[in-house]
């Protein structure tokens, strides 16, 4: 395993939770406001967009500790990186719903 390979990994779930809290806003009902003329400052009670938004929330926050647990071992400089293999295998299970994005890598593979 490359450690280039998992910041790449890293950078590519970084890009796509940013993309599906961006797309999250498409999905207002008919009759919502903000789908006539979105106006980020205006609230609604559409269930998909607050959906969307909290599945991003609860990943980003399991990206952060991923990230964090890296941290953590890079700083001690330990031999055997036992932290860095489990979270790339976690990440890899992470990054598989984005498969078909044309920035996936077949090494991601979990
Ligand atoms: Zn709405």
């Amino acid at each position: 395993m490359h450690v280039s390979s998992l910041d790449e990994l890293v950078d590519f779930l970084h890009a796509r939770l940013d993309e599906d809290a961006h797309d999250a806003h498409l999905f207002h009902e008919l009759a919502c406001p903000r789908s006539v003329a979105p106006d980020p400052s205006a609230t609604c009670a559409c269930p998909c967009p607050a959906s969307l938004l909290a599945a991003v929330c609860v990943n980003a926050g399991i990206l952060r500790r991923y990230e964090q647990r890296l941290e953590r071992e890079r700083q001690c400089g330990l031999v055997w990186q036992l932290e860095l293999i489990l979270v790339f295998a976690g990440l890899k299970a992470m990054a598989l719903p984005y498969e078909l994005h044309p920035a996936w890598r077949d090494g991601w593979y979990p």
